[in-house]
């Protein structure tokens, strides 16, 4: 029986993958089965299509185990370190990428990743099969959202393009979506010298995090997981709602490029010469065809989209004290609401690792 297994390769996996090489386990001991050997590829390629310069998390946002330095003392610039005390730094992307680099390095990463897509886990005595392989006695699923959205009429309109795929700008733009790849792509359109349209179906919310602060704490954490399903499903929902942060630096172009009649909220993209969907990703497990067979061939509870894992993102109908089977990244929104977060990877690692130790 081998020990540990991840499945995905992204940003969750790197965490989790760094999280149990901190805690004492052996590369040996864990397999990464993931599409990506590079686990910041897949969302460097969508930061650097919307033109991301800052994160939008903060000093602690990066993917090694233990939280402290965070990337203002890795940053070493007097105002990256006051900024910290008062919440108002964000990493630029290029350090974050070069710790991440750095983390995946050190980590032993390559010699523990397995070139491969899984198609199926399969709950077997004391553990788990990924495609037959193993069996493995913890495993860890990040594989991440399930493939960009884009509505219709835009998905089949020849103007359109998703913000998370490689474009430049024309020279009037629709930008559908009122989120943080929004408000991204607002202000790149008009540096480029273009006529913004945004079309949004609710104003967007104003917030530093893409959820409240105390969310991301334990003891923010107790009340949500005190809901049962169907309001935890409705606050979950009530969170997804669209949001950037507060501040001069998104309003100061707004406002002058509303001034010089280049920026207007409309509800069509009526004579837009590209529409930019700033919409998203899939949502759900049946989306991801990994878990819906797992859901499926082990009839694990769900409710809508989300599939039901403890306040640790185990799944209880497949963790006992022998074995875990748990969720990382966006799956894991049941436990955290902001699992599609830095801080959400930590959380699921740090949680994963506890249970590869203790059972
Ligand atoms: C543009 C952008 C900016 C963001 N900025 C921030 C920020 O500033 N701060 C922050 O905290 N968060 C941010 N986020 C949110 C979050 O950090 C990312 O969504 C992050 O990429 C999530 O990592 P992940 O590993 O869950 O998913 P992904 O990075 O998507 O990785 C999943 C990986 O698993 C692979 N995979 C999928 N299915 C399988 C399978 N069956 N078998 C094997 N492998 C599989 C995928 O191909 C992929 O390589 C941002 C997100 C985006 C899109």
């Amino acid at each position: 029986m081998e020990r540990c297994a991840i499945v995905g390769s992204g940003l969750a996996a790197l965490t989790a993958y760094a999280t149990l090489r901190h805690g004492g386990i052996a590369e040996e001991e864990i397999a990464v089965f993931g599409t990506h050997e590079d686990p910041t590829e897949v969302w460097r390629a969508r930061a650097d299509a919307i033109r991301q310069r800052r994160m939008r998390s903060e000093s602690d946002g990066h993917v090694a185990a233990a939280s402290w330095p965070g990337l203002a003392v890795r940053d070493g610039r007097p105002s990256a370190l006051w900024g910290t005390l008062a919440n108002r730094y964000h990493p630029s992307v290029e350090l974050f990428l070069c710790h991440a680099e750095g983390v995946r390095e050190r980590s032993g990463w390559a010699r523990s990743f397995r070139a491969r897509r899984v198609e199926r886990i399969a709950a077997v005595d004391g553990g788990f099969e990924l495609d037959g392989e193993g069996p493995f006695r913890h495993v860890l699923v990040a594989t991440g959202h399930p493939g960009l959205a884009t509505p219709e009429p835009y998905a089949s309109d020849p103007r359109g393009v998703h913000a998370y795929a490689p474009h430049e700008y024309g020279d009037k733009v629709a930008v559908v979506g009122a989120g943080m790849a929004a408000a991204t792509e607002w202000l790149n359109a008009l540096a480029s010298g273009a006529e913004v349209v945004s079309i949004r179906r609710r104003e967007p919310l104003r917030r530093p995090l893409n959820a409240p602060r105390p969310l991301f704490s334990r003891r923010g954490l107790a009340p949500f997981h005190a809901l049962g399903a169907e309001r935890r499903a409705a606050r979950l929902r009530e969170l997804s709602a669209p949001s950037y942060p507060p501040g001069r630096a998104w309003d100061e172009p707004i406002a002058c490029a509303e001034r010089e009649g280049r920026f207007r909220v409309e509800h069509t993209p009526n004579g837009a010469t590209q529409i930019i969907c700033a919409t998203g990703f899939r949502r759900g497990y049946a989306e991801d065809p990994l878990l819906a067979r797992l859901v499926a061939d082990h009839d694990l509870a769900v409710h809508d989209r989300w599939i039901l894992v403890d306040p640790d993102c185990s799944v209880p109908a497949l963790t006992d004290a022998s074995r875990t089977l748990a969720l990382a990244g966006i799956a894991a929104q049941w436990a955290y609401p902001a699992a599609d977060t830095v801080a959400g990877a930590k959380y699921a690692a740090r949680a994963f690792l506890r249970a590869c130790r203790t059972r």
